[in-house]
């Protein structure tokens, strides 16, 4: 990767670490290839979060709808504004934020501002269809798209569709950094303009801090490898897609009964996430051929030890008690190779030999 350990040499050698020219470059780059305005570079994927909420002025008293399945972090930047998440469940066709759920949710509760629909494993949540409940009901649209930069929908990119749309660049997402990064990307200039003003403690002007803001900044080294890897964004999305492909039709071949939410607009195949009825049992016999699974995400959030307080019952939220018990991940990422490849299919169709 010579291109980003050059990226990063260019920084050490401008000795400009925080802020400065080259995440403002970085802004601009991510904004255009984005398709939106404007990009505000901060320290991580849940800081773009909070930063979104407080900047659309949600915050205490307030509730904010999120899906029952997530990462913690989607919940977790609604409470660190001082809101309250509310829960619903998710679609068992696609893994994503009911719609039907969100409607009944705008309908009995009157202190929800905000939905955050999350575009989880890459693929994109019906935007259109929300943004016509979320209109009808007058409230805000912040995209968690941690697991989706660069995926589209209808000709326009995760995160462009509502209000803001947050990113992680946390290294292991599609567009990484070297370390924590994260991003707003937003139409509205008024926005764009509070989250640059919070990220930096509220500095408007010398030394002037015009409110309390933070420390949430995006380190320029991130910004210059950020650069460098957002010219392969697109080549690293069309791998992983052609990958998951190949996982289906080997899935499809071994019988197995197992469920994947399709492409449908777009899927950047952040994880290739599949449920089966027997995920122990097939983890298992996978590492039994060497090959590592994941869970993502084995707890559903209002499970979470973290959450437990806000005292919400599991049977409210059947499809992701089921969908979270369910769920393994395969390896996938956009640099594996054919042979790595074929010790996964062999070790998935030996499944099906043992039935
Ligand atoms: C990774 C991720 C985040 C948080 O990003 P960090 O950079 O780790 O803070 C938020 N939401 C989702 C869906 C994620 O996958």
């Amino acid at each position: 990767m010579s291109e980003v350990s050059q990226a990063v040499t260019r920084v050490a050698e401008a000795s400009e670490f925080v802020l400065g020219e080259e995440v403002e470059t970085f802004e601009q780059e991510f904004a255009a290839y984005c398709g939106s305005g404007h990009c505000v570079g901060v320290s991580s994927g849940t800081d773009a979060l909070s930063l979104a909420l407080r900047a659309l002025g949600i915050g205490l008293g307030d509730e904010v709808v999120v899906p029952a399945a997530s990462f913690v972090a989607t919940a977790e930047a609604v409470c660190h504004v001082g809101a309250t998440p509310v829960f619903v469940d998710i679609d068992p066709g696609s893994f994503l934020i009911d719609l039907a759920g969100v409607r009944q949710a705008l309908r009995q509760r009157s202190r929800v501002r905000a939905v955050i629909p999350v575009h989880l494993y890459g693929r994109m949540t019906p935007m259109r269809e929300l943004l016509d409940l979320t209109n009808e009901f007058g409230v805000r649209v912040v995209e968690d798209a941690a697991q989706a930069h660069g995926a589209v929908l209808g000709g326009l990119k995760a995160g462009t569709f509502a209000d803001i749309g947050c990113f992680s660049f946390y290294p292991t997402k599609n567009l990484g950094a070297w370390g924590d990064a994260g991003a707003v990307v937003t139409h509205d200039p008024g926005l764009a303009a509070r989250v640059r003003t919070l990220r930096n403690h509220g500095q408007e002007g010398y030394q002037v801090h015009q409110e309390l803001g933070f420390s949430h900044r995006m380190d320029a080294m991130q910004a210059a490898v950020l650069r460098a890897k957002l010219r392969r964004l697109e080549d690293w999305n069309a791998r992983r897609i052609l990958w998951a492909q190949r996982y289906r039709t080997v899935l499809d071949d071994c019988g197995m009964g197992y469920q994947c939410p399709g492409p449908k607009g777009s899927h950047v195949y952040h994880m290739m996430a599949i449920r089966v009825p027997d995920r122990k049992g097939l983890r298992q016999k996978m590492l039994n051929y060497g090959v590592e699974t994941g869970m993502h995400y084995p707890v559903p959030l209002h499970r979470q030890p973290s959450l437990q307080r806000l005292g919400i019952a599991a049977k409210s939220l059947p499809v992701s008690e089921k969908v979270c018990a369910e769920v393994v991940t395969l390896p996938l990422y956009p640099l594996m190779e054919d042979p790595e490849f074929l010790r996964i299919e062999e070790a998935l169709r030996s499944l099906h030999v043992q039935g």
